[in-house]
């Protein structure tokens, strides 16, 4: 039972030494444990080690755990793919939704907030290389479809986020290069919109946070190194 806690302590240790390292103090860095597959029990044990934020990949499961752990202060964010479709389940059960790479998925959510929930917060996800990866905005792609999001009302765009292919073999020194291209191209969303909250840079997960901070990441994606091996 404490073994979750530990984990959470030594993620928590980890990402303060590495914010240490890129010049940022720790709580710079927000730690969203996602939690896919992972039971309401063993969330609230992270909870209670002091994990704050939770990323979950589906709508419906999200909307399940939420209900059971509404006693705890903690904020949600969606890091899996969302259809247009559960745009308004989805806005009744995230914070933050850190998936838009459409311009109808923005629309969708702007759409569909309901009396006083203030504008939807978005990050776009940029797809990054690999193979079969089927969401993401490509780079060449991404200005344009950043302006057209930004003039969305009830819509707030705060950043990016990008998840590196995964390559059999491949070595941290290539994904500290797809870290350093996704930090250039969240400086450059941020020219000409200074006065937009754009502080959000999610990258990094349980193989690679720590480069990902070194990187310039303000949010990590943590599961397997706090829950363990999901199963298959
Ligand atoms: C599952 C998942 C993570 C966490 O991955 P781990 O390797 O278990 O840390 C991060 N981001 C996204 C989008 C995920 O789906």
């Amino acid at each position: 039972m404490a073994e979750i806690a530990d984990r959470v302590q030594e993620v928590m240790d980890r990402i303060a030494h590495a914010a240490q390292r890129s010049g940022r103090a720790p709580d710079a860095i927000r730690l969203v444990a996602a939690t896919k597959a992972v039971s309401p029990d063993r969330i609230r044990e992270a909870a209670g080690a002091g994990v704050r934020a939770i990323g979950e990949n589906y709508v419906q499961e999200a909307m399940a755990k939420r209900q059971s752990l509404a006693d705890l202060a903690l904020e949600w964010h969606l890091i899996g793919h969302l259809q247009t479709n559960k745009a308004k389940q989805a806005r009744a059960t995230f914070d933050l939704f850190e998936t838009v790479d459409r311009l109808e998925i923005g629309r969708a959510l702007a759409r569909r907030g309901g009396p006083g929930a203030g504008p939807a917060q978005a990050l776009i996800q940029v797809f990054l290389g690999g193979g079969e990866q089927r969401s993401g905005v490509h780079p060449e792609a991404l200005p344009e479809l950043l302006d057209a999001l930004a003039a969305v009302q009830e819509l707030e765009l705060r950043g990016l986020m990008g998840v590196p292919p995964v390559v059999e073999n491949s070595s941290i020194a290539e994904t500290r290069r797809y870290f350093a291209r996704l930090r250039e191209l969240f400086e450059a969303g941020r020219k000409g919109r200074e006065s937009a909250r754009w502080d959000t840079l999610s990258m990094g997960m349980s193989a690679d946070y720590e480069a990902a901070i070194e990187a310039g990441a303000t949010s990590v994606r943590v599961g397997t190194a706090i829950f363990g091996p999901r199963p298959v």
